[in-house]
């Protein structure tokens, strides 16, 4: 390399880390991962194949914006608690304690003492004033989670009886006899698809089993000639009952009847119930044990309890859920038709686009038959990918040949950004 060759001006690595660009991305990313985008940069440079005051700008373009990829989504899909879009929108007050929970926190300490105290006390206190017939009650990482460490602590003949009518599936082909079974718990099938009888539970307690599960078959829903055993009748055969609830509706709403409750499912004789906090809750995932104190006794001592542990983020935002005003998952389920309409009339005179009506679902596998009646805005549907890729992203619902956007699961707050962003791809000269 003679002393004219450009290759000679390229500044050095160390050097192109101070460009203020540099900095600023140092701040944002990994000191390594921009490092080494610069040095290939550089390196690219030296070759003769970029220009040396490129560098900085190729390497800006080849790492990510931000530490963190999720992308924030509009929900107009209808679907309250959408699996694929994180299910429940947490609560202002869930984030606010999860904002407050992410340095050091009193999660096991008592301040005016200075002594170690159970883990996440106020939240099991939050749980238990919310379910005041639970003796006790403890928080793992989802639904799952809790019904296997509930079978595992109270069945000591590791044989839990289960009628063939709840032996659900509950997506990504997870199926929960699987993971029953995978803890080495043995199943007593008993009953056919469509019916099960007392008869047929006492038939499986002669097998051996020592624990009754009774799993509600919340994904799906089976009429015609059918018949289950209620939970007093099951608690009467005096084994530890459990009952997986699935949705954690906490008492009766009329809008979902069909759905059980925590209330009601422990005042006739549940043993433990198991439910998700993400679900009808309205919360941060995790599963949910309450009932009695001696069976719940018997699960906080398992072992596995601490392999399911909670953190102290989650610990945080179900705390808040439960002591903080309606959730966006209550309020969402519960948006008034009328005004989802005049939303509509609004969205639709700014963006060009039409009123439609809309039937959106809670989904997550909860209360599939239930209907929510209301009203979108309708899209041809080549502009789905466009909506998708834009900013903010917005996810619709195909249907009848349109693209539906509807505003049930979008805060109101955000409607001027949900217009901006559909008249934006409106205009888009790829789909005109
Ligand atoms: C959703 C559900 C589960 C699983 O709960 P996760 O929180 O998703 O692990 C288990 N049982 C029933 C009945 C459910 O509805």
């Amino acid at each position: 390399m003679d002393a004219e060759d450009p290759r000679r001006a390229i500044t050095s690595v160390g050097e192109l880390l101070l460009d203020p660009r540099i900095v600023s991305a140092i701040t944002r990313l990994d000191r390594s991962l921009v490092k080494k985008a610069v040095a290939e940069a550089a390196g690219l440079a030296r070759l003769g194949r970029l220009d040396s005051s490129q560098i900085v700008a190729l390497a800006l373009s080849r790492l990510p914006r931000a530490s963190s990829s999720f992308s924030s989504v509009l929900n107009g899909t209808g679907v309250v608690l959408h699996t694929n879009l994180g299910r429940a929108s947490l609560s202002a007050s869930a984030i606010d304690a999860i904002l407050n929970a992410t340095a050091y926190v009193d999660l096991e300490y008592k301040l005016d003492t200075g002594e170690r105290t159970p883990r996440a006390r106020n939240t099991v206190l939050a749980l238990l004033e919310a379910i005041p017939d639970a003796d006790d009650a403890l928080v793992v990482n989802n639904g799952a989670a809790a019904l296997l460490l509930a079978c595992c602590a109270l069945s000591r003949a590791k044989q839990v009886v289960i009628s063939r009518g709840e032996m659900v599936e509950i997506g990504a082909g997870f199926r929960l006899p699987d993971l029953i079974r995978s803890l080495g718990i043995e199943i007593c099938e008993v009953g056919t698809t469509n019916r099960t009888a007392i008869d047929d539970y006492r038939a499986g307690i002669s097998m051996g089993g020592d624990t009754i599960v009774k799993i509600h078959p919340s994904n799906f829903h089976l009429s015609g000639f059918t018949s289950a055993v209620g939970v007093s009748e099951l608690a009467a055969l005096g084994l530890p009952l459990i009952v997986d609830i699935g949705s954690g509706l906490l008492r009766p709403d009329r809008l979902i009847p069909d759905e059980p409750n925590v209330a009601d499912t422990l005042i006739a004789g549940a043993t433990v119930v198991t439910f998700s906090a993400d679900k009808l809750l309205g919360g941060p995932q995790a599963g949910i044990l309450a009932g009695r104190s001696d069976a719940m006794s018997k699960i906080r001592a398992h072992p596995l309890s601490r392999a399911m542990r909670i953190d102290k983020l989650t610990a945080a935002a179900l705390e808040a859920t439960l002591r903080g005003p309606s959730t966006p998952t209550y309020e969402y389920i519960h948006a008034d038709s009328e005004s989802l309409l005049r939303r509509c009339q609004y969205i639709a005179a700014s963006t060009g686009t039409d009123v439609v009506p809309s039937v959106g679902a809670i989904g997550g596998g909860s209360a599939p038959d239930a209907r929510l009646d209301g009203w979108a805005v309708a899209l041809p549907e080549r502009f789905a990918r466009l909506l998708r890729m834009g900013e903010p992203p917005i996810i619709g619902r195909l249907e009848r040949g349109y693209l539906l956007v509807d505003p049930r699961c979008i805060p109101v707050e955000k409607d001027a950004e949900l217009i901006d962003s559909i008249s934006r791809a409106m205009r888009d000269p790829s789909c005109t």
